[in-house]
This record gives structure tokens, C-alpha cells and sequence, in this order.
């Protein structure tokens, strides 16, 4: 579920929208208002934001644990 975060605002002055989505697809990231500054031909009103979903997965995963000896005394 999503609580208390359903809006953001790029850096190119694009705000966005957070939504539901399916099985898969936990949160889709549309964009509500385009921004007149905006040069992203990505950027498109009410249209998803596939790739934001991409970016914001955790890079760790593929890490091996590092976190072995952390608690050792
Ligand atoms: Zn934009």
C-alpha cells in the first residue's frame, strides 16, 4: 500500500503521480502535470513512467552479504 507518498516533483519541474498497479507492477509512476520547462520527450501528461520504477529497484540484490562479521564481539 502506499501511504503518505503519492506525489513527487522532478528536477525538470514535472510533477508525478504514485498509483496502484497491478500484480508485477506494485507501483505505477505517471506523470500528472508536465512541466513547461521540461525537455524530456519521456515526460508525456498521464502517461507511465515505466523506467522511474526500474530506477528506483535496489542494486544490492546482486551483491554478495557483507554483513557477516558486522555484529561479531
Ligand atoms: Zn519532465
Amino acid at each position: 500500500m502506499l501511504k503518505g507518498f503519492t506525489h513527487a516533483r522532478l528536477a525538470c519541474g514535472c510533477r508525478i503521480g504514485f498509483r496502484e498497479g497491478v500484480e508485477g507492477s506494485p507501483v505505477t509512476v505517471v506523470v500528472e502535470t508536465k512541466s513547461p520547462g521540461c525537455l524530456s520527450t519521456l515526460h508525456v501528461r498521464d502517461l507511465p513512467l515505466f523506467d522511474h520504477r526500474e530506477a528506483l529497484r535496489t542494486p544490492t540484490r546482486l551483491l554478495p552479504p557483507i554483513e557477516e562479521d558486522y555484529e561479531e564481539s
